[in-house]
């Protein structure tokens, strides 16, 4: 397993949770949109903790970009991160990942599950091929998406925002659930881009095959 201590160029928080980071990119390191890497912190009672992360920025990029959702109630690596900033390291590994751009459909993500997805869409946009996807993009409140401004740029009426939590003037106040699938999805047979906690994926796999999509045409992180 390849190790590359990198450090940190900025760190600042993108909403009250998720705190982003630019980060030196190691010469010769390369990924595509949806993949990311382990992680682990420089510093001697943290580097063995690895914790995997996915790249929000494109290969293309001078440097590499990590969007990182904190939790601040567990003692893990997260909270940790919480705490770094320019200047400090952390470690990176393999590239890893199972989620990659199979042609024009629906993205499904939920919380930080978006970070694949904000790099394919970029990457998208960038080639100007963002044409008929669509992102479905589930949040406890409005205060808790990520880069909201941007996907709404990049996807115009194709970036729906779910409130769970939330009855927001412009923002859908209900779960995915069956029903609104059936609301919001014509075509079944269109790749299906699922990323966020295990039971969200596992509930939108099943709603989604049920309604007829293909196993093989869910793009999920195994
Ligand atoms: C392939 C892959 C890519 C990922 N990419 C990103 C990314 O780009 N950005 C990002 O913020 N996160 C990402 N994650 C999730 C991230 O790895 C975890 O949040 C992180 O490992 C938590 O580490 P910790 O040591 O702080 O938390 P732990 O101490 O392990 O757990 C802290 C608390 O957070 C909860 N928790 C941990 N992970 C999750 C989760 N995924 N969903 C809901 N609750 C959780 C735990 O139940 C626990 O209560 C990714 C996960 C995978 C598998």
């Amino acid at each position: 397993m390849s190790e590359h201590i990198v450090k940190i160029l900025e760190a600042n928080f993108i909403t009250h949770d998720v705190k982003r980071f630019l980060i030196e990119k190691p010469k010769g390191y390369t990924f595509m949109p949806g993949q990311g890497t382990d992680v682990s912190i420089n510093q001697e009672e943290w580097k063995d903790k690895m914790r995997p992360f996915t790249f929000t920025g494109l290969n293309k990029w001078e440097h590499l970009e990590l969007m990182v959702k904190i939790y601040p109630k567990s003692n893990g690596v997260t909270k940790q991160m919480g705490r770094l900033n320019a200047g400090d390291e952390i470690i990176l590994h393999d590239v890893f990942g199972a989620i990659q751009y199979k042609g024009p459909g629906v993205f499904i993500a939920a919380g930080s599950g978006i970070t694949p997805f904000l790099a394919i869409l970029r990457e998208l946009a960038r080639n100007k091929q963002i044409g008929s996807n669509k992102l479905i993009y589930s949040n406890k409140t409005s205060e808790d998406i990520i880069a909201g401004a941007e996907l709404s740029d990049m996807l115009k009426d194709n970036f729906i925002n779910v409130l769970t939590r939330e009855n927001v003037v412009g923002f859908l106040d209900k779960h995915i659930t069956r029903d609104f699938i059936i609301e919001h999805i014509q075509d079944f047979s269109r790749p299906f881009y699922i990323c966020g906690p295990d039971k969200f994926v596992s509930d939108m796999v099943k709603i989604l095959v049920d309604l007829g999509a293909k196993m093989e045409a869910l793009v999920i992180e195994h």
